[in-house]
């Protein structure tokens, strides 16, 4: 029978997320939406879900305890005054990862507006990290934004940049002025793929930017809800030579790795 031990809650800048474990720190429940400007109603709602699971899951009767332990990760953690603490993001993705993957490496995550890069020693250990929250430029946003402009949904933009050889360079590295460059394109009458393209190669090689400040230790890991865009992780081997490795859930590492940690706190104290 499943059962919630111990929760992890990701308030990340464009989604949040909660993961609940098991007692041997599975993952058995999830739960994804977009952020909404009250975050506290937003977290309220998704621990009375959390809540609602577990007694469901129990037949219909209350946890003996008032709530689970909780650690809060993300941009928001913060507004998180549930939690039993607060934890930096860059520990719970190396946490989530190293628990999904069992092996350490090199971990590139894109968020909707940050990305870092995490070095992870073969015990597990963070030994390294940079962290872009300052410029939409090698982010989601960075793609969103130009998506619009093209009329393809985000959830397609990588198909359809791979549907092509053929590719432009976009010389701007600033999303504003990106988004002028595409508009001036389309005027000129170039295609939508290999606009698409050249925005992926973009992006890729501020990523690659970044990991080399880190260095790289193969393999190359990735997290964050970009990373399930197919010209991602495609492009990132083709532009590093390396082998690369996306977990089953890539969105739900960092919320993972929160719920690992609150798991092992709670029992390190009972
Ligand atoms: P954060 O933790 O910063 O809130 P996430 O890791 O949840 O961000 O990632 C959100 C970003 O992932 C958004 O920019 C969104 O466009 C992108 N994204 C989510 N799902 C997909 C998908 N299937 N394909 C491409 N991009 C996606």
């Amino acid at each position: 029978m499943e059962e919630i031990q111990a929760l992890g809650l990701d308030v990340g800048s464009t989604t949040i997320k909660i993961v609940a474990v098991d007692l041997e720190g599975k993952m058995v429940w999830h739960l994804l939406e977009p952020a909404e400007p009250r975050v506290s109603e937003q977290v309220e709602r998704f621990l009375k879900r959390a809540h609602e699971k577990s007694m469901q899951w129990q037949g219909g009767s209350t946890p003996e305890r008032d709530g689970f332990p909780l650690v809060a990760t993300g941009y928001g953690r913060k507004l998180v005054p549930q939690a039993t603490r607060q934890v930096t993001e860059i520990t719970c993705h190396a946490k989530g990862m190293y628990r999904e993957l069992k092996h350490g490496g090199t971990l590139v995550d894109i968020g909707g507006q940050d990305s870092k890069v995490i070095g992870i020693s073969p015990k597990g250990e963070v030994v390294d990290f940079a962290m872009n929250d300052k410029c939409a430029a090698g982010t989601g946003r960075f793609l969103e934004n130009t998506a619009n402009r093209l009329g393809v949904p985000v959830e397609e933009m990588g198909e359809v940049a791979l549907s092509t050889l053929e590719e432009v360079a976009i010389s701007s590295t600033c999303t504003v002025f990106a988004e002028s460059e595409v508009v001036s394109m389309l005027a000129h009458g170039v295609a939508i793929e290999p606009i698409l393209r050249g925005l992926h190669r973009a992006l890729i090689k501020r990523i690659v930017a970044m990991v080399r400040t880190v260095g790289l230790t193969p393999p190359l890991m990735l997290s964050g809800g970009v990373v399930q865009n197919s010209a991602i992780p495609s492009m990132l081997a083709e532009e590093t030579g390396e082998e690369i490795i996306v977990p089953s859930f890539p969105q739900l590492m960092g919320a993972y790795g929160a719920a690992l940690i609150a798991l092992l706190e709670n029992n390190e104290s009972s």
